[in-house]
């Protein structure tokens, strides 16, 4: 890929997703696979003015050799040094920014029952820190490319062809084109516009069913409201989270999700790959999740924690965007959910319940927001799914027809 572009690409992560200000830290997770990318954005992030930019390297093998050979109160213990860093990033509050890049499923045939028991044992003592940044910090996810996944997209191509054709995906579905930083202002205002139609119906539920089997009727909270693109930090800074992103999503209330759903694309979990599924709820919570292709995983994924098995995200992504036209299936949650709607077990998003800055969590969980570990979306959409709004006044609004929006 040309290198003037993927500085543009760079650009937009510093830019317009996290949107470093000056004197900030930034913290850059990433895998081994696009070093010279890494040391672009790191640059970025000096010229946007950073204070101190730290990389954080990964690489899946070294995971694998870790859950093999650690036991798991090894693995599951953090150290007290660990615990230090935690409350240093609660003092400085870096950006962050998650380049990924790894093999859907590269984790194949590791120990998932240790790696679960090991985060189960780390989650209680991080919780805190967890809690005390969230809503205050920046944060971005975006992709590169990697050549395991690439190849798993594209395995008719060699190596670099598959590369070079993941970039393309990736830019193109990123909006990076003549002027980025303009079109995620348009990409931003067009999301805004539908949330605040969706927030002026008062919906009290939202009803899905596609020709697959779906059909789950899922409750709100009536202060919940559905939010999307560029998101503010209670610091007063206005960020982009997802690059991409196309969707309107809220946080249901806990306890209301009744029937079935059918999932419409794989889901990379940990990196193991979960196939052709479906989850029954009642009452809010999972009481049945069975997939053709590893079923393990989605037992182990809904049994984390209490908060696992019940609902933390709905989000509405129509069957024309950018990603649902490319027609590539990513294997990589962050584009295939903005290819099509998705729910999520787990973790609800506090900052999407109204006036949520003078709230505190507690009072947002009172509310009906899950609270978990995870947080895991899932893809529900296809070009048969309907959806509708009950609105509070007992209304039926239409939301979806045939995969896309009704309005
Ligand atoms: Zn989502
Ligand atoms: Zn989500």
């Amino acid at each position: 890929m040309k290198k003037t572009v993927l500085r543009e690409y760079a650009r937009l992560i510093v830019r317009s997703g996290v949107n470093v200000q000056k004197g900030q830290e930034v913290i850059v997770y990433a895998d081994l696979d696009q070093p010279e990318f890494v040391a672009m954005v790191v640059d970025e992030a000096y010229k946007a003015k950073a204070k101190k930019v730290t990389v954080e390297w990964d690489y899946q093998p070294l995971e694998k050799l870790h859950s093999r050979y650690q036991s798991v109160s090894t693995m599951g213990k953090v150290e007290d040094w660990v615990a230090a860093r935690q409350e240093h990033y609660c003092q400085v509050l870096p950006c962050r920014i998650h380049l990924i890049s790894e093999d859907p499923d590269g984790l194949k045939g590791v120990r998932t029952d240790k790696i679960a028991k090991a985060r189960q044992m780390r989650y209680p003592i991080l919780k805190p820190y967890l809690e005390r940044r969230e809503n205050r910090e920046q944060w971005c996810i975006a992709a590169v490319p990697g050549v395991a996944w690439a190849k798993k997209l594209f395995p008719e191509l060699s190596r670099n062809q598959a590369v070079e054709k993941l970039w393309e995906a990736i830019l193109y579905t990123s909006r990076v084109d003549a002027d980025p930083v303009k079109a995620w202002e348009e990409h931003n205002a067009r999301l805004k516009a539908r949330c605040d139609y969706l927030n002026s119906l008062r919906i009290a539920s939202l009803h899905y069913r596609a020709d697959n089997g779906t059909d789950l009727t899922v409750g709100m909270m009536p202060e919940g409201r559905f939010c999307g693109g560029g998101e503010k930090s209670l610091q007063g800074i206005f960020f982009n989270p997802n690059i991409p992103t196309e969707e309107c999503f809220v946080s249901p209330k806990r306890g209301l999700a009744e029937g079935i759903v059918y999932a419409t694309k794989p889901l990379s979990y940990q990196g193991q790959l979960i196939e052709n599924f479906y989850i029954r709820f009642e009452k809010g919570r999972a009481v049945e999740a069975v997939a053709e292709k590893g079923q393990e995983a989605l037992t182990t994924m809904i049994s984390m924690d209490e908060g696992a098995a019940y609902l933390g995200e709905c989000a509405l992504v129509p069957e024309d965007s950018p990603i649902a036209q490319s027609g590539i299936l990513f294997y990589n949650t962050l584009f295939d959910e903005n290819a099509a709607c998705h729910l999520a077990l787990g973790n609800g998003y506090a900052d999407t319940i109204d006036n949520f800055e003078n709230r505190t969590l507690e009072e947002c969980r009172a509310l009906g927001l899950n609270d978990s570990m995870i947080h895991v979306d899932f893809m529900i959409g296809c070009k048969t799914m309907d959806i509708d709004a009950i609105t509070e006044d007992g209304k039926t609004v239409p939301i979806f027809r045939k995969g896309t929006w009704a309005f």
